[in-house]
């Protein structure tokens, strides 16, 4: 079938809706999502929003800003940030009004949390600006939008996975999208298209990303040609469930959770010692794998694998059952303990994927010096760049929302006086050709994408994560280049034509080994220690030489090379990070 729309938005989360919610009040507007928009990932956020509302603390966007900024180790562009914060304000009243059922303090305001990095007066004391709807605020947020989208006519395209851009020279003029219920491949037409994919944190073994994390868009984009900025800086949250990877929000520590090694000693006071268990998550993470390759884990062997102490047994019943009602759920769930009662077990996981698509602040696309026609990305597959070197949290719900909503105002502008799409009649024969290898391929031997997708998250793990040096990220980039290649030999067991997941799980797969490829090789790249971005051989961070953002291309062999763009620092001048 052949769609056509003013605007088509891929994905569902967070940033889709907002955009498509947007967009759709002058164009006629669509979202193609590979899952039903309830299931995006944005629904597992816990902890969240971040936005200056003053509510209990005293606050301004101009320290949200500096935070954004400082926590970012200074990568961050910082007019982005500070639109970020300063939009941040009416986003959130605007979600209220929209119907967003948020906590409350005893007064009937929106109830406000600690989080990590977040200060007042430029880091002089924690400050409360987390909003919050108990421990579920992405899933409410996306309640909310999706409701708002359906009254406002936006057509949902649910379990349409996008597999291709069709671009015009540097205009794009739609997608290509593999139906799971027939195995058809649908051209959507469109004169603006919005990335909104979500992460890739699959590409690692422990991870809180959900299934669907595999980083379609950017690797869309990528393979055409669009440079993926920034992609060393992963983020590794420090409260991952043990060995499972699960997220434990930071929340539990907002509200008062300690975090403690196989001693029973509150170590981040050696490690941070105004912000505490509160610091940003690059450091605690470092702080957390320092203190298991001492030895002072709880099993206390010096493995990497060993884990610390997330302790809210102090907090009382109460407070546990009002604001992290799910993390005790999924205490009893995994782990068979109350955290009422025991201490979480816990250990850092790939968490974020502070890089991405590279775009302005209007969302548009924009490679190291110009901007595409009709190509839009926002949220978590997007870089604009809000986050730098490291994320704090709940600034990723404020970026869908500040973002998302940006990008959907502006293609609703654009499409008034868009020229019509073209799209040649076999735009859909490339990822034809892709899909009818993989059935090829069947009985000739090839690769085993199970035992490949195992060996992907294993190196990128070991030599890609927490901490890093030269030796090992040239293994990473090896091992990934070279299944990069084999994949070219996998095949699928299933020949159905509906229903068959089993293809779009290995065009994912195919999707987290090219960004694996880029994420490696920008680290490797990186001479310095910034932010995530952690490095043995380089332990400073080196304004001289690195304050600059990564942008790496790929070609068709797996080859990857880097350019790079400016860091906007009009605002703040970068010093180092104390906390
Ligand atoms: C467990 C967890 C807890 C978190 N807690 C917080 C928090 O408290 N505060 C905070 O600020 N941040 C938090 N984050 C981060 C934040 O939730 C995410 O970064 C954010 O929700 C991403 O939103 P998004 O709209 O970019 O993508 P998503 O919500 O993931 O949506 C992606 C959409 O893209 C679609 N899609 C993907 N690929 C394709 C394709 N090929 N074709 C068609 N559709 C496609 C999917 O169907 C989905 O609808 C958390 C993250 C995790 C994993």
């Amino acid at each position: 079938m052949i769609y056509e729309f003013d605007a088509v938005i891929v994905g569902g989360g967070g940033a889709g809706l907002y955009a498509a919610l947007e967009a759709s009040k002058s164009a006629k507007t669509a979202v193609v999502s590979k899952l039903y928009p309830m299931r995006s990932h944005t629904g597992a956020a816990q902890g969240g929003i971040g936005a200056a509302l003053g509510n209990i603390d005293e606050d301004k966007p101009e320290w949200h800003a500096f935070d954004t900024v400082k926590g970012g180790d200074y990568l961050v562009d910082q007019n982005a940030a500070k639109i970020l914060a300063d939009e941040a304000v009416k986003a959130v009243y605007d979600l209220e009004h929209r119907g967003l059922p948020f906590s409350r303090t005893d007064k009937g305001l929106i109830s406000q949390r600690r989080f990590g990095g977040h200060t007042s007066e430029f880091g002089k004391a924690a400050v409360r600006r987390a909003c919050h709807a108990a421990d579920r605020t992405g899933h409410m947020i996306l309640q909310t939008l999706y409701q708002q989208c359906i009254k406002n006519d936006v057509e949902f395209y649910n379990e349409f996975q996008v597999v291709d851009v069709i671009m015009n020279g540097t205009t794009c003029t739609g997608v290509v999208a593999f139906e799971l219920a027939t195995g058809e491949l649908h051209i959507f037409k469109a004169k603006a298209v919005m990335f909104a994919t979500g992460g890739f944190g699959r590409m690692f073994r422990i991870t809180s990303n959900a299934h669907a994390y595999t980083g379609d868009g950017p690797a869309i984009l990528a393979r055409a040609g669009v440079p993926m900025e920034d992609l060393e800086f992963f983020q590794f949250h420090p409260t991952g469930i043990r060995s499972m990877g699960i997220l434990i929000t930071e929340g539990v520590r907002g509200e008062g959770g300690i975090l403690k090694n196989g001693k029973g000693e509150r170590f981040m006071e050696e490690y941070a010692p105004t912000l505490l268990d509160l610091a940003p998550r690059d450091l605690i993470s470092r702080a957390i794998v320092t203190e298991v390759l001492a030895g002072r884990g709880v099993r206390g062997d010096g493995k990497i694998d060993d884990y610390v102490w997330l302790d809210a047994t102090h907090l009382g019943r109460e407070t546990v059952e009002k604001k992290i009602p799910d993390i005790q759920d999924f205490c009893k769930t995994y782990l068979a303990i109350d955290p009422v009662e025991n201490a979480m077990p816990v250990q850092p996981t790939a968490h974020y994927a502070m890089g991405g698509i590279p775009t302005d602040t209007d969302g548009r696309v924009v490679n190291t010096n110009e901007a595409y026609n009709g190509l839009y990305a926002a949220g978590e597959c997007a870089c604009v760049s809000v986050h730098g070197a490291n994320r704090l949290g709940t600034n990723s719900l404020v970026d869908l929302i500040v973002y998302g909503r940006r990008a959907g105002s502006h293609i609703a502008e654009y499409v008034k006086s868009a020229p019509a799409p073209v799209v040649p009649d076999d735009a859909a024969e490339p990822a034809r050709e892709r899909i009818a290898r993989i059935h090829e391929n069947r009985g000739k031997g090839g690769g085993n994408p199970g035992e490949m997708y195992k060996r992907m998250q294993e190196t990128m793990m070991k030599n890609v994560g927490v901490y890093r040096d030269e030796e090992n990220m040239k293994v990473a980039l090896s091992d990934m280049q070279s299944m990069r290649q084999e994949f070219s030999t996998v095949s699928g067991q299933d020949e159905t034509a509906d229903f068959n997941a089993e293809i779009l799980s290995l065009l994912e797969l195919e999707n987290l080994l090219d960004l694996g490829v880029l994420t490696a090789a920008s680290a490797l790249n990186r001479q310095e220690s910034r932010g995530a971005h952690s490095r043995r051989d380089y332990p400073e961070r080196n304004d001289d030489d690195w304050l600059k953002h990564t942008m790496a291309s790929m070609d068709e062999n797996g080859n990857v090379t880097i350019d790079y763009k400016p860091v906007d620092v009009s605002i703040w001048e970068p010093k180092p990070r104390v906390y």
